[in-house]
């Protein structure tokens, strides 16, 4: 196990800024999620830490060591790529003992670790088969597999669910969870798909343009964003965000109710809400619409849980409400959070 630090780290490619100064550190055996759109600076980032990419400035330290002049492979990690590429006419066994092999690993010592490696990931019954009788979940984890038998300080994963479809993602994301924290090793995992980065992360690590926007445990990320960035980029639907002066005050659709809905002690702002479109998701529904005075024409979404069971008619406007501590309060000019104000 180790900590990951990055000092101020940068990368420029000709005019590009594709790392931008970026501080930040692991702990002891975390589970932290890159998070950030396409672009944005992650897998630079994650190639820096491994190795695999020069810093244009800044040091990467790994168990306390500035590893900047090491190679990869005297890191101490094991990455594993969103196109992870194993072997199709070695078999499954060997595919995993493969980097064991590399290292002179003597043959029986080979077998145990291979053994212990696809037991982690329930995959013992496959160590006969080639890649090509595999489902593409079977494959991911002989790829993980074949990155644990090193035994890692640190694991590197860059978005390596997407091949996936939804369904077996959700299963994946679950059981590299659960392996993660059977191992305790040290894990950076890059995404672009923030329901990923909020169910896996112990922390959260948002980047935009080349930067680190915040850092924090998911729900502190979507409770108490730094800035419009990150405000909008989690959440689905994104947080409502309407203008007001020089301020932006934001609130999450989940928050934005019919009036009657909220409790009676609860501190209120109140909104006229002309409803232009629902949309039903089966286990509840979005309202679309705009807003009535002080925040004339301003487009929002409402989400409502399907035990609200108020009709709505498009065409009609309501009385809708938010709680005054849901409130965000952001600078118009930069986009970073401000003191709450009175509307
Ligand atoms: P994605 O989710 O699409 O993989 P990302 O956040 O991982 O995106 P990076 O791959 O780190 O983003 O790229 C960051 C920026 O650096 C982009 O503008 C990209 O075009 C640029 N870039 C990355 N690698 C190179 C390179 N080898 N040469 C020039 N520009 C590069």
């Amino acid at each position: 196990m180790a900590i990951v630090e990055a000092r101020n780290i940068r990368k420029y490619f000709g005019e590009v800024r594709a790392v931008d100064g970026v501080n930040l550190a692991t702990r002891e055996g975390e589970f932290l999620v890159l998070l950030g759109p396409s672009g944005c600076g992650k897998t630079t980032l994650l190639r820096m830490i491994a190795g695999l990419e020069k810093p244009s400035a800044g040091e990467i330290v790994i168990g306390a060591q500035v590893v900047n002049s090491l190679p990869p492979r005297a890191r101490k990690i094991a990455m594993v790529f969103q196109s992870y590429a194993l072997y199709p006419h070695m078999r499954v066994f060997n595919n995993i003992a493969f980097p064991l092999k590399a290292q002179g690993v003597p043959k029986k010592a080979r077998k145990e670790k291979v053994e212990w490696a696809a037991a982690m990931f329930g995959i013992e019954r496959l160590l006969d088969r080639k890649p090509r009788e595999l489902s593409g979940g079977e494959r991911q984890r002989v790829a993980l597999a074949r990155a644990l038998v090193r035994e890692p300080d640190v694991f590197l994963l860059d978005e390596p669910l997407s091949n996936l479809d939804a369904k077996l993602r959700t299963a994946a994301r679950y059981e590299l969870q659960q392996f993660q924290k059977r191992i305790g090793t040290t894990t950076i995992y890059v995404t672009h798909d923030q329901v990923e980065a909020m169910g896996l992360g112990d922390r959260i690590a948002v980047m935009n343009e080349g930067k680190l926007r915040q850092m924090g445990m998911p729900q502190e990320v979507y409770d108490e964003p730094a800035d419009t960035f990150v405000a909008s980029f989690l959440g689905s639907p994104p947080m409502n965000m309407v203008e007001r002066n020089n301020d932006i005050v934001g609130f999450r659709p989940e928050h934005l109710l019919p009036t009657e809905v909220h409790g009676t002690s609860e501190h209120l702002v109140t909104f006229q809400f002309h409803l232009s479109r629902v949309e039903h998701l089966g286990a509840g529904r979005l309202l679309y619409g705009l807003l009535g005075a002080p925040f004339a024409d301003q487009k929002v979404i409402a989400n409502l849980a399907s035990n609200v069971m108020i009709v709505f008619q498009p065409g009609m406007s309501y009385t809708f409400a938010v709680k005054t501590a849901n409130l965000k309060f952001f600078d118009r000019a930069t986009g970073l959070r401000i003191e709450p104000r009175p509307l």
